[in-house]
């Protein structure tokens, strides 16, 4: 809407449009401080600029209220598109609403923002990534001592990891092949508290865990720092999500059980159309509808890998997402 009224006026004052129609995108990012989010920042700048758009990124460092600012900040600017990988997708709602009284555009990227009145939803199915983590741990240790790890509790797609986890685990926990033996969420998603997570979980059952739950690899690597010291690396079955170098790395020694490969260049790329079509008023296609508290958002999710030793050359190698001289040669 903003970016029709600017050539409108650029028209009457007769100024060529071409000179005013390229595309303000403010892309703020939860934490780049996670290898994930650093590939997606550059494969969405990347063809963002490619479309001819200017795009400005921040990142909150898991900071919601430096978030808030952060997206303040870019109304100012005057961006037409705001691509928001929120930090708590629950209380971006007031400053989205300004965003949206100045005719900007939001995209939601990879985690849903609640109770807000956004354009757009761009993610892989969530549900499912939980439901190939737990079918993967299960085919490894069919029954024993499981320890839940979660996400974030703040981010929206951690909620939807644990209920895919739960759509495989219920039915085996309710015949009573799986015990869960802890259930703890990781503020932030970071390696450090999940290590403390799991030194704690550790000490409670007298090192008898069999499987850990973790729904990234980031909270994975904390909770096999924690096994290591243990002795238990390699010998505990875990899960995790984003096929990380380290991760991919941990499973080719034998410490991590397995990962999802989300192909973010197919997301990534996927954004920075979505964003310039928003930018330019285009609705764009959808493939699914979410619904978040205020509204139906169209959405386009997109299919998550399951890997282990056995499919990392044919999934995340032959994409080209790590190289195999840095898989295998450390
Ligand atoms: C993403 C994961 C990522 C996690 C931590 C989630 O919302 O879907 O891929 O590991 O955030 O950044």
């Amino acid at each position: 809407m903003k970016k029709v009224i600017v050539m409108l006026c650029a028209l009457v004052i007769g100024l060529s449009a071409p000179a005013f129609a390229q595309v303000k995108i403010g892309m703020v990012i939860d934490d780049l401080r996670l290898e994930r989010w650093q590939r997606d920042r550059d494969l969405f700048v990347n063809r963002a600029e490619e479309l001819g758009a200017k795009v400005y990124v921040q990142s909150a460092n898991g900071n919601e209220q430096t978030q808030i600012a952060q997206i303040e900040n870019m109304i100012s600017r005057g961006v037409d598109v705001l691509v928001i990988i929120p930090t708590n997708g629950q209380v971006l709602s007031n400053v989205i609403k300004e965003a949206k009284i100045d005719g900007i555009n939001i995209l939601a990227y990879d985690r849903l923002i609640n109770n807000a009145d956004i354009d757009f939803y761009l993610s892989f199915d969530n549900e499912k990534v939980g439901e190939l983590q737990a079918t993967a741990l299960l085919a490894t240790q069919p029954s024993g001592k499981y320890f839940l790890m979660g996400g974030a509790p703040t981010d929206n797609n951690a909620k939807l990891f644990r209920q895919g986890q739960m759509n495989v685990l219920q039915p085996k926990i309710d015949a009573g092949d799986i015990q869960v033996v802890g259930d703890q969420w990781v503020d932030s998603w970071l390696a450090e508290n999940a290590l403390k997570i799991m030194e704690n979980a550790l000490t409670a059952n007298n090192n008898d865990i069999d499987v850990v739950v973790a729904s990234n690899d980031s909270t994975a690597g904390g909770a096999i720092q924690a096994l290591e010291a243990q002795g238990l690396a390699g010998k505990v079955a875990i899960s995790g999500q984003d096929a990380d170098l380290a991760a991919v790395r941990r499973i080719v020694e034998g410490t991590q059980t397995m990962t999802i490969y989300k192909p973010i260049a197919a997301l990534a790329t996927k954004a920075a159309e979505l964003a310039v079509d928003l930018g330019n008023d285009k609705a764009p296609d959808q493939n699914a509808v979410l619904n978040n508290g205020m509204k139906d958002v169209p959405s386009w999710l997109l299919e998550p890998v399951a890997v282990n030793k056995a499919n990392l050359k044919t999934t995340v190698i032959a994409d080209n997402f790590h190289a195999e001289k840095d898989v295998y040669h450390q």
